[in-house]
């Protein structure tokens, strides 16, 4: 269990798929890298670069884009504004000219295929997704630093002990009774909690902007997933399925911007297989597109992007009266779900397996829908606990090291169970339940430290050595 103060913006971060662990966080770290090279003067001395990549970052850092990631950050390139794009064209750039501009300032030779090592038997004692900078200067002096990307874009230094912050919240919460608490001692939603924790951040102005702007990514990553065709990158040649879904369940109908769509959409009515069919949409839409190196935004990782997007649109299209603020306050009860699992367990899939992605996406949707439909604090978070107890050891084993297959279907799942968990704690009494958020929590970890390795991002098991799909074959 850890105190570190979190806020909605740890949980839900705009960035490029297809991975929050080995794309994003490495990312982040190669720009804190070049940061602390500029801290120490250092940036124009560089002669020379490698990158270890060690662990799971090794195993399926190919796949997951961990070399791409590192030289853009290294580039000083931002996930959040990086036209994706270019990346294509930036990498063959490098790859072609052996250099890399560090910083955007300074030229370093830079070879990719020999300066970025797989370290495949290699693990660092730490965590498993771990990853070294080393540099040789002009005057000969060389000089090494080690960070850890330890799921959903979070980064540690070696030496730093933990993420913790300093920040003093009025409402500190750590696990779902101390959450439940301050609801009940204060009388405030789940969301209102939220709120006033964030507001010890910055304004409730800017913190409603700010979740306006990661919906309006969400959104946009939706509808670009629903009208993109064509096939994954990657070497499996797996076919996108979203857009050919959105234009059989539209029927030919035609529109010409989101709302329109959205409307579009809602006219088609309200049957089960109709709604299912569009969660699933939604899903497949999000997570084609993080497998595409689109823009996405954790949820709490990049590979289970889709979750609450999908749940989102289903709560906006085929519920009624939803407002902008329905849209913050979904966001920020779901981000508190997510932050009591990185807290109490993992939401790393290196550590714990899918159950700490879409497991963990899924009980966070499943919370936020049930408040947002009217239920109290306690069906919320039974609905948390329910969406998580039925993911429980649910296994990471990407086929080729990809984020595609398992993984886009898994999205589906996972927002389907969320409305299913939603549903079941609406229709239920919580004085009845036999199964605590908490104790559900304190179940994942178990189940993710009993879990094989070979189960933990590394397709070193399950289908991804079951299938018999290589890169080479396709
Ligand atoms: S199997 Fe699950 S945890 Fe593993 S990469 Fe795919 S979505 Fe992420």
């Amino acid at each position: 269990m850890t105190n570190e103060a979190l806020s909605v913006f740890d949980i839900f971060k705009i960035g490029v798929g297809p991975s929050s662990s080995h794309t994003l966080g490495p990312w982040r770290a190669a720009q804190r890298f070049v940061s602390s090279l500029i801290e120490k003067g250092q940036l124009t001395s560089v002669v020379s670069l490698k990158i270890l990549l060690y662990g799971s970052l090794a195993k399926t850092g190919k796949g997951h884009g961990t070399d791409i990631a590192v030289q853009l950050g290294l580039c000083s390139e931002d996930p959040v504004t990086f036209a994706v794009n270019d990346i294509d064209a930036r990498m063959h750039d490098i790859a072609s000219m052996k250099k890399i501009i560090l910083g955007g300032k300074s030229e370093v030779d830079f070879d990719p295929r020999e300066d970025i090592e797989f370290l495949i038997s290699e693990t660092l004692p730490y965590h498993p997704n771990a990853l070294s900078f080393l540099v040789k200067l002009q005057n000969g002096d060389s000089f090494a630093e080690t960070y850890y990307s330890i799921g959903g874009g979070f980064v540690v230094k070696e030496g730093e002990t933990s993420l913790k912050q300093t920040m003093v919240l009025p409402f500190p919460i750590n696990t779902s009774s101390d959450l439940l608490h301050w609801c009940l001692k204060t009388g405030l939603a789940i969301h209102e909690v939220v709120m006033e924790n964030e507001s010890a951040w910055r304004s409730e102005k800017e913190t409603k902007e700010g979740l306006l702007k990661i919906w309006q990514v969400m959104r946009d990553c939706t509808y670009r997933g629903c009208h993109t065709t064509g096939v994954l990158p990657g070497g499996l040649n797996v076919k996108r399925r979203a857009a050919d879904l959105n234009k059989k369940l539209l029927k030919g109908k035609t529109y010409s911007s989101h709302d329109e769509w959205v409307k579009t959409i809602q006219q088609g009515g309200n049957s089960f297989q109709y709604i299912l069919d569009w969660v699933s949409c939604f899903a497949l839409a999000v997570n084609e597109e993080n497998a595409s190196f689109g823009r996405v935004v954790t949820a709490p990782t990049n590979g289970a992007a889709g979750v609450i997007p999908a749940v989102l649109q289903y709560y906006i299209i085929f519920t009624e009266n939803v407002t902008e603020e329905k849209i913050i306050q979904f966001l920020l009860t779901a981000s508190e779900i997510g932050c009591i699992f990185k807290k109490g367990a993992t939401i790393s899939a290196a550590m714990g397996g899918c159950q700490a992605e879409i497991g963990v996406s899924s009980s966070m949707a499943a919370a936020a829908l049930t408040e947002a439909l009217g239920g109290t604090q306690r069906q919320a978070l039974m609905a948390a606990e329910i969406a998580m107890e039925h993911h429980l050891g649910m296994t990471c084993d990407p086929i080729a090291g990809l984020v595609q297959v398992p993984c886009i279907e898994r999205n589906t799942m996972g927002a389907i169970k969320a409305i299913t968990a939603s549903q079941l704690a609406l229709q239920s009494s919580p004085d009845y339940a036999k199964v605590s958020l908490d104790a559900v929590v304190e179940t994942m970890w178990e189940t993710a430290l009993d879990m094989n390795s070979k189960y933990k991002e590394t397709a070193e098991g399950g289908l991804a050595v079951n299938i018999p799909l290589s890169l080479s074959e396709c």
